[in-house]
């Protein structure tokens, strides 16, 4: 086990043209100390976890460089808030490499806050112990409940402190990810008039992430379709499970469809569409009911940047991307309802369906619901007649949801399925613990405060299993008491 060859590196992003990325070593921290080695997902990528857990502090600081690797910053550009920034790049994460894991498939490696880069502008590539929490936390709560998103390989304190508008413990996060391309990628080429560009970045993610496109009539075409239905289909699920992203910037969208960027994002705890978390979203743009609009509005970004691949004749080029964009609202709303349906207990498909959903969905919103809570309890409910009044608790006026259940039983009188069968297919897609803004916010505080990890730990132990009851964790099951309520959230 020499020092640093813990890593299986095979790398392909650093054969793309010298314009795709800019060589960048991690800058060393002080006094690196490693808080979390995910020691499960470093097995699955066949990395050498005993090497990981003697050197790993090293290592995920960017102290040490292991070997193989070919650090560098990507390129790219994207809308933020629906400006246009033509470069915004790594300026603070920084690719180490690729490995391929043990199914075969291809994974990036990046440091996050591992130091400036050549796109860091003004800021100082470093990232708080705060926001490397939350994301580890979050990303890997998304990975157990089943949703598509990049993950948390470990997270160390850099043992130097980082200014915001306070002065803050520096942190790094190792971040895995199927890849970082981004809607933002492809536009950074579009926007110098690229197209060769353009073209090798999609020939690249074809191969890398839908090589059966290859044999496509026009592959660019079907690469956009693919795409769109990756988005479609995840975008559905975060509305599932009451998550917001907070900030949909086309540089925080990925073509590979894992979730990305957890800065601001949050989950909700009472019901209201319009809930928006993060401090900087001062207009709703990315609140949760906005988030599938804004998923197509990204996508538009995405095929305007195609269309010279597209078609060499423009206007049959606009015509094909337009048909896929707006395909994709049929598409999103197919994966939404097929998840509704299978939240309230629908084995089978009828025409009010759709209406059966929406008149709980405005009951929870009208009497101030708690999202996860309520089909969690349905779904006890739906084995055991005797948990109705724990259900009708969720509702701030219990006797509101009387009608609803009677269409509901109605509705479940024409399935072929038993309670018990419904009550534990119900139970397999309505989480009981979601990561609640107000424990994440516990666990940064105790470990920011009294360097007391204890809480992060029991948040990441409740939360790997997010579908099982664990007794022994019932408090996580609550939503916030007032004045636990946590309101804002800060990238
Ligand atoms: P985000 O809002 O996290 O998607 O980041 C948008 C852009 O700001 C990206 O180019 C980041 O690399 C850059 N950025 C964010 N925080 C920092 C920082 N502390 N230092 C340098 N660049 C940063
Ligand atoms: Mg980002
Ligand atoms: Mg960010």
């Amino acid at each position: 086990n020499r020092p640093g060859a813990a890593f299986p590196f095979d790398n392909s992003y650093v054969g793309l043209p010298p314009r795709f990325f800019a060589a960048q070593a991690p800058t060393p921290v002080a006094e690196p100390w490693l808080i979390k080695l995910n020691e499960p997902l470093a097995a699955e990528l066949g990395l050498d976890v005993e090497t990981l857990r003697r050197d790993g502090a090293a290592i995920f600081s960017g102290n040490l460089v292991p070997e193989g690797a070919e650090p560098l910053a990507m390129a790219y550009a994207g809308h933020q808030f629906g400006g246009f920034s033509p470069q915004l790049g790594d300026g603070r994460a920084i690719l180490l490499g690729e490995v391929v894991d043990r199914s075969g498939r291809r994974f990036d490696i990046q440091l996050k806050g591992a130091g400036p880069t050549p796109f860091s502008r003004r800021g100082d590539g470093r990232a708080a112990i705060g926001p490397v929490l939350r994301e580890y936390i979050i990303s890997e709560a998304m990975f157990a409940l089943g949703i598509p998103a990049t993950r948390a390989l470990a997270a160390v304190t850099t043992g130097e402190p980082v200014y915001r508008e306070e002065v803050l413990p520096g942190a790094v996060f190792t971040r895995v990810a199927a890849s970082h391309i981004r809607v933002g990628t492809f536009q950074y080429f579009a926007a110098r008039g690229d197209t060769d560009g353009v073209r090798a970045l999609a020939d690249y993610v074809i191969d890398r992430h839908y090589p059966a496109l290859k044999a496509a009539e026009n592959p660019y075409l079907a690469l956009f379709e693919a795409v769109s239905e990756r988005q479609a289909a995840l975008i559905a699920r975060w509305l599932h499970v009451g998550f917001i992203h907070g900030v949909m910037n086309t540089d925080n969208m990925t073509v590979s469809g894992e979730t990305i960027d957890f800065g601001p994002c949050a989950f909700m705890d009472a019901y209201d569409p319009a809930t928006v978390f993060s401090s900087i979203d001062q207009h709703g743009r990315y609140a949760y009911a906005n988030q599938p609009g804004i998923g197509q509005w990204n996508l538009a970004r995405l095929g305007e940047t195609l269309l010279p691949l597209i078609d060499e004749e423009p206007d049959g080029a606009v015509d094909k991307a337009n048909g896929v964009i707006r395909a994709y609202g049929e598409r999103f709303q197919a994966h939404w309802l097929a998840g509704m349906r299978d939240k309230i207990g629908l084995a089978g498909q009828e025409d009010g369906d759709l209406e059966l959903v929406q008149a709980l969905l405005s009951l929870m919103q009208a009497q101030g619901a708690d999202f996860t809570l309520t089909f969690r309890r349905l779904s006890d409910l739906a084995g055991d007649e005797a948990a109705e009044p724990a259900f009708a608790a969720s509702f701030r006026e219990a006797e509101t949801c009387g009608a609803w259940l009677a269409q509901w039983r109605e509705r479940l009188s024409r399935d072929r399925q038993t309670g018990a069968e419904r009550s534990i297919a119900m139970r397999g897609v309505n989480p009981a613990f979601i990561p609640r803004n107000h424990r994440v916010e516990q666990a940064i505080e105790a470990a920011v405060e009294n360097g007391d990890f204890s809480l992060f730990e029991a948040l990441l132990t409740v939360l790997s299993k997010p579908y099982e009851d664990q007794p022994g964790f019932a408090a996580y099951l609550e939503p916030p008491k007032p004045n636990e309520r946590v309101l804002a959230t800060f990238c």
